[in-house]
């Protein structure tokens, strides 16, 4: 029943998501055909456009890869993993682009094991967008904190702390909405697709941010203990 609810839920975000998707597409699209037909009628491959079409190609595929993460089904591949390896990883892959911000990342994982059930892939997907907020949001470099503890014997915790620009309270507001960037890049996809993955595993993200301070990201997800089953 409970299943039920949750499959219905997705389905209509889903639905009211596919409108804007197509929306969010069709502006590159358009211009993608724009620079087509005027290359065929000068006959003249221009470079600019061909950059142009390349990176409005780069943002239709990151638009629909963003969104097919919501069109997979829930729960098909759940696996025992250690959320430390899963953190881990993607803080390795992350390092270099880091490194290159002038931004360090300090770890404090303070337990021991840290099993869940989870699909692994969808929350690395979660860190890698969490964790290039961050970065993004301090071009001058600093530090982000990156903690794994317990809170209570039932619930792991993770906290993502930077030292970013913030945000003002009517971006708050806003935040989770599809297509709410307020990068020139962005799509604005990235924290509602995160907030329904962890969602998915029955844990909770939350979002506290000051401006001119930073911000901090907490998810909580429950954890098993892999020698019983028990959660
Ligand atoms: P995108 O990164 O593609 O813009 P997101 O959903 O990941 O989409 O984030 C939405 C917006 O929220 C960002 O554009 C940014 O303005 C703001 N934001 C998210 N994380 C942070 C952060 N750690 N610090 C400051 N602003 C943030
Ligand atoms: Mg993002």
């Amino acid at each position: 029943m409970e299943e039920l609810l949750r499959q219905s839920e997705k389905l209509s975000t889903v639905g009211q998501l596919a409108a804007g998707v197509a929306h969010e597409i069709r502006n590159p699209l358009t211009t993608l055909r724009g620079f087509l037909q005027l290359q065929q009628q000068t006959n003249r491959l221009n470079l600019q456009h061909n950059d142009l079409m390349l990176s409005e190609l780069d943002r239709i595929n990151l638009i629909v890869s963003e969104f097919l993460i919501l069109a997979k089904p829930q729960a098909s591949k759940f696996e025992q993993k250690d959320i430390r390896f899963i953190l881990g990883d993607v803080i390795s892959l992350l390092d270099s682009e880091a490194h290159l911000c002038n931004i360090i990342f300090e770890t404090r994982f303070t337990e021991e094991r840290c099993v869940l059930a989870c699909e692994e892939n969808q929350l690395k997907q979660v860190f890698i967008n969490v964790l290039k907020n961050a970065i993004e949001a301090m071009p001058r470099g600093g530090l982000i904190q990156i903690e794994i503890g317990r809170q209570g014997p039932q619930m792991l915790m993770v906290t993502i702390a930077d030292e970013g620009t913030g945000m003002p309270e009517s971006m708050m507001a806003q935040l989770g909405s599809p297509f709410f960037t307020g990068k020139e890049a962005g799509t604005g996809l990235g924290i509602m697709v995160s907030q329904r993955i962890i969602h998915m595993h029955r844990g909770t993200l939350d979002i506290r941010s000051e401006e001119g301070v930073g911000t901090t990201v907490t998810i909580m997800l429950p954890a098993r203990d892999a020698a019983t089953g028990d959660a």
